[in-house]
């Protein structure tokens, strides 16, 4: 919300009936909401680490938590569409999670994503990254019992995958990321050079070195923008996904 030019993008896209994402931390969101239109192409998807101490915690700066939950009062009580999306890490506690989630429902914002951090090979604290068997028992823990009006802005597969429910093969194309380098190789994680075209990106990048088991660099990726693709496709491609899903979306808390 920094960029000068965003209220204009953002109304440019919404007038294609584009739907439009637009991640904030929400420190600047209450300030700005003048300058956006309440529509249902445009949500505020505002990133929370969790309760008011592990969130202010993650962004080293106090009081952080509460500009942010008066931000998505007041983006809703405009009529603005407001999601959170949450990155989740080796010491996240399970229960402190949960009732983060009763928070967000209770704020009234339509539903909440969550993932497990991409364990970035070069990033200097390498002791908090999730390894796939940890994320698996750490999300069977948050999920595994799950309250009846917890929305989740995301594909039910996906979090059985990140139980350990389901097994799925990373689709790097899936949420494919384009910024002012160009189309990144071949997820918004790695960076493996940039094509000028999304042709470009899909003809001259080698997705076989991709996804676990492939790459040292995927070798405990669980991360959504490679595998929620999968699941959606299975959902789709497969009968026993699309009766999973439908189950999971009627009843949620029959995991
Ligand atoms: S597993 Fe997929 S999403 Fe994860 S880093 Fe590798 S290519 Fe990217």
């Amino acid at each position: 919300m920094i960029h000068p030019g965003m209220p204009a993008i953002v109304r440019g896209l919404v007038a294609q009936e584009r739907y439009v994402y637009l991640c904030t931390n929400a420190i600047l969101m209450e300030r700005k909401l003048d300058e956006y239109q309440p529509s249902k192409f445009l949500t505020f998807s505002v990133h929370m680490d969790g309760l008011s101490d592990e969130h202010d915690l993650a962004v080293c700066r106090d009081g952080v938590y509460d500009v942010a939950v008066k931000a998505i009062k007041a983006a809703l009580k405009r009529g603005h569409r407001v999601t959170t999306n949450t990155t989740l890490f080796d010491d996240a506690n399970p229960e402190r999670v949960r009732k983060f989630f009763d928070a967000m429902m209770e704020l009234g914002v339509e539903g909440m994503m969550i993932s497990p951090g991409y364990s970035y090979q070069k990033a200097p604290d390498q002791q908090h990254f999730l390894k796939r068997e940890r994320t698996k028992e750490l999300f069977s823990r948050i999920l595994g019992n799950p309250k009846k009006g917890w929305q989740f802005n995301q594909s039910p597969l996906f979090l059985d995958f990140l139980m350990g429910r389901r097994e799925y093969e990373c689709t790097p194309w899936g949420n494919p990321t384009y910024n002012v380098f160009g189309w990144q190789k071949p997820c918004y994680l790695l960076q493996e050079g940039y094509a000028k075209t999304f042709r470009e990106l899909m003809d001259s990048t080698e997705w076989d070195h991709y996804g676990t088991g492939r790459n040292e660099k995927c070798a405990d990726c669980m991360v959504h923008c490679g595998y929620e693709a999968s699941a959606v496709e299975d959902t789709f491609g497969t009968m026993s996904g699309f009766g999973r899903t439908i189950k999971l979306t009627v009843l949620p808390t029959s995991r």
